[in-house]
């Protein structure tokens, strides 16, 4: 293997060994500052300048964004640091590490997405001696796979800024234009308790939700019909009931039940504007009932993301990788970057079928390919 191959993997098992889990779950959650640490270093050693913006109050937490030249325009190479957790026991191998068997690299987050960084590195490596029109930038971010708190702490900064971002999660290299948005909320109807046996002695909040899951899935239908978008392999918004929980006894009427249920829209509208026109859809069946229904988000969600097909960087990614740009089924952090002013695309090395599995593997010949269009690119956009 050729010394800079083994650099590249021996940069991910670094990585790999420096753990970053973010979830909701406080008994998982680490900080990925370490990571960032790692990656400022190695970066600051080929001429970037590091800014490290902390996206918690101790700064266990934080954002990187690496620049390498200067001026307007320029490149953005997008990923998150932090990895969801991991089940020890399922895995072949010790997921805090890299083990190389069967042309693949084995380890936690080493699709998903550990493993873009070192093959940036390996792609700014060829550029160190020469000098950049437009900015190359890293941006390395915290807690992707959790609140987002990382790319929203750069919203609210307002940077990085450049003429194209591309965000290297696992999708084979395949240039990727579109997802859909993600929310998850709870319906909460509140009635009055009784005895059961006279109707009168109460206002039974399951009725209620029984109108509610009615309302909801008419709205479904709607939204099926009005909003097909066939770049999609599931081509029409989902909405999907997921629990329900209420009341407590058969002779009791009863007071309060609650539905979680999330929604995935396709591009073009927004989860707020989705979760207004449910508001007041539920606020008429609060009325005409006497009951208090009301809607509450259980994560803050995330936005579709559309980049249009005949833009710059859509028609560069096709044109260097051969694919047609796709649409995939996850959520990532292209909706901010777009926010920020820049032409995005999903594409990088790489499964999502591997991502968030035991086993999760990099097979080793995505690395030279990605390493080489990550250098076209670099070339295009910076030179
Ligand atoms: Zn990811």
């Amino acid at each position: 293997m050729p010394p800079a191959a083994s650099q590249t993997i021996n940069r991910l098992r670094e990585l790999v060994q420096t753990p970053s889990v973010s979830s909701p779950s406080p008994a998982w959650d680490q900080g990925n500052r370490q990571v960032v640490d790692i990656l400022a270093n190695w970066l600051a050693d080929l001429g970037f300048s590091i800014d490290i913006q902390a996206v918690n109050d101790d700064g266990s937490k934080a954002n990187l964004i690496a620049t390498l030249g200067s001026g307007p325009g320029g490149l953005v190479l997008a990923g998150h640091t932090d990895t969801v957790p991991f089940d020890e026991g399922l895995w072949n191998s010790n997921p805090l590490d890299l083990t190389e068997r069967d042309n693949r690299l084995y380890g936690l987050g080493s699709t998903d997405m550990k493993g873009f960084f070192p093959l940036v590195l390996a792609a700014a490596e060829s550029f160190r001696h020469i000098e950049l029109k437009q900015p190359l930038i890293v941006l390395a971010t915290a807690d992707e796979e959790s609140s987002m708190n990382g790319a929203k702490a750069l919203a609210a900064a307002g940077k990085p800024k450049a003429r194209a971002a591309i965000i290297g999660e696992p999708t084979g290299l395949t240039p990727i234009r579109m997802h859909k948005g993600i929310m998850m909320e709870a319906v909460r109807v509140v009635g009055h308790s009784g005895h059961s046996s006279n109707p009168d002695l109460g206002n039974s909040a399951l009725d209620g939700m029984h109108a509610v899951l009615t309302e909801l899935l008419t709205f479904r239908d709607e939204l099926k019909t009005r909003h097909r978008n066939p770049a999609f392999e599931v081509d029409f918004p989902t909405l999907n009931l997921g629990c329900i929980h209420g009341g407590d006894s058969p002779n009791r009427i009863c007071g309060q039940t609650e539905l979680h249920f999330d929604l995935r829209m396709v591009p073009g509208v927004s989860n707020d504007t989705l979760r207004e026109q449910i508001r007041q859809r539920l606020n008429t069946l609060g009325d005409a009932l006497a009951l208090d229904i009301s809607l509450h988000s259980l994560i803050d969600g995330a936005e579709a993301f559309e980049q249009p097909a005949d833009c710059e960087l859509v028609k560069i990614a096709e044109r260097l990788t051969g694919h047609s740009a796709l649409a995939v089924a996850f959520a990532t952090e292209a909706p901010f970057m777009q926010k920020l002013g820049m032409e995005a695309i999903v594409m990088g090395p790489g499964s999502i079928d591997q991502a968030h599995q035991p086993d999760e593997y990099l097979e080793l010949e995505q690395i030279g390919p990605c390493i080489t269009l990550l250098e076209q690119f670099i070339r295009h956009y910076c030179l």
